[in-house]
């Protein structure tokens, strides 16, 4: 059996089987990913797969399941790709929200009993995510950081004025 070496942020490195492992290439590439549950603390871990990951796991064993982006998910990627210097953002999703987990690779997903996810995921900038949240509406908050947070509350605000007579 194939042993696959991945790390927990929590549990530092775990071994896992290739049935442990979900690979999710996309067809925006820079969003393909993988994904375990973590055998130690059994949080579920998000990794960015490139091409490199992508070709290790595959030859280790891992069905790759390809997954279309949705055109609306690209609308913020104007410029170079998306790096570990972004902003990192966490975020409380409702259930009605959770599909922002499955378009945007997280730095961690946190299921809660009532089926609503704490996720952490990197932003290029603030206006992408104010306008994510905004959209959501009841679905979606910013639990952190604090200055987007606000800048979200501030738009509530701004759009609210803009229906007042
Ligand atoms: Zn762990």
């Amino acid at each position: 059996m194939t042993t696959i070496k991945a790390s927990c942020p929590t549990c530092g490195e775990v071994e896992l089987t290739p049935a442990d492992v979900a690979l999710m290439v996309c067809s925006h590439a820079p969003l393909s990913y993988y994904a375990f549950c973590c055998p130690t603390c059994s949080e579920e871990v998000r990794k960015p797969a490139d091409d490199h990951v992508v070709s290790l796991l595959v030859s280790g064993g891992v069905p790759a399941q390809v997954w279309e982006l949705p055109a609306e998910a690209l609308e913020h990627r104007g410029g170079p790709a998306i790096t570990y210097d972004d902003l990192l953002v966490t975020l409380a999703l409702g259930p009605s929200a959770a599909w922002v987990a499955d378009y945007h690779p997280c730095e961690s997903v946190t299921e809660c009993p009532d089926g609503s996810l704490v996720v952490r995921l990197r932003a290029r900038d603030t206006a992408w995510v104010r306008r994510l949240v905004l959209r959501l509406g009841d679905a979606g908050r910013v639990i952190a950081p604090e200055s987007v947070a606000q800048a979200v509350r501030d738009d509530a605000a701004l759009a609210l004025a803009a229906y007042a007579p």
